[in-house]
């Protein structure tokens, strides 16, 4: 039962003379039920990756397969709602809006959102709900990522797409807001795929991808990926 299945795909950007092959064929599939990690050195494609996996860019060629849709066939209106039912994003930097509090932060995608949680459950799901009258500024680096994570899950997406998460965090703070990826994941049913730097991060994951100058070198899969402590 696949999230994602990939071929061939191909990402070329053109600037003036310059051509960069970001992605030269990639094939790929995630099971739904998993936690994926992308690895791999600066440049070698990974965002692009998750970018057209998330419908925010489209492939120069090949076909992408989210579940019985090919993502790669829509209209730009029908890949907008496709990001907005099925797809939740969590960045390095929280992008949280520093004049709401934690709650009013996840009540505007809850707002908008089809058949979303009460923000009240979304922050609970991520340990947070006695802190949903704060403002970012006053939560750590890492209770700002969990309130950024209690936001993606909030309209209970199929899939969480991460860019490096913990990337602005130290060690033992990242694996708490790999804590609560896990929690979306088991509670939920949501298939989560990150990018990371962070090798203690890859041994958490079902499988890992591991990038190379546009293209996969190998695939590892964890039998038993690591509990967070
Ligand atoms: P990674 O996430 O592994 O660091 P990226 O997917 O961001 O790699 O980038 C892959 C390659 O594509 C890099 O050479 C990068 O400079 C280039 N690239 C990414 N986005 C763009 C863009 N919008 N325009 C031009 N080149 C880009
Ligand atoms: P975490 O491990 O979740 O990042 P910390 O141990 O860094 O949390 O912080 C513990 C408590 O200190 C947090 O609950 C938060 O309320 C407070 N705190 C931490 N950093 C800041 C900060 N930069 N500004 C205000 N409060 C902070």
């Amino acid at each position: 039962d696949l999230a994602f299945r990939g071929s061939d795909l191909h990402k070329t950007y053109q600037t003036g003379e310059t051509v960069v092959h970001a992605l030269r064929g990639i094939d790929f599939a995630v099971p739904r039920s998993e936690m994926l990690v992308l690895l791999g050195p600066s440049g070698s494609g990974k965002s692009t990756l998750l970018n057209i996996i998330g419908g925010l860019d489209r492939p120069t060629s090949g076909k992408l397969y989210y579940r019985d849709t090919e993502i790669t066939a829509l209209n730009d209106r029908d890949l907008t709602r496709y990001r907005r039912a099925e797809v939740g994003f969590i960045f390095q930097f929280y992008n949280l809006i520093p004049s709401l509090t934690a709650e009013e932060n996840v009540r505007l995608v809850t707002d908008i959102a089809d058949s979303p949680m009460a923000p009240s459950e979304a922050l609970a799901l991520v340990g947070l709900e006695e802190r949903r009258n704060h403002y970012p500024a006053q939560l750590s680096g890492g209770e700002q990522q969990r309130v950024a994570v209690a936001r993606a899950i909030a309209k209970r997406p199929g899939v969480l797409l991460c860019d490096e998460p913990t990337g602005a965090l130290d060690s033992s703070t990242g694996v708490r807001v790999l804590e609560t990826l896990e929690r979306a994941h088991a509670e939920l049913g949501t298939t989560v795929v990150i990018i990371t730097h962070n090798v203690g991060i890859a041994a958490m994951a079902h499988r890992v991808i591991h990038f190379r100058d546009g293209q996969i070198g190998r695939v590892e899969i964890n039998e038993k990926p690591i509990e967070p402590a």
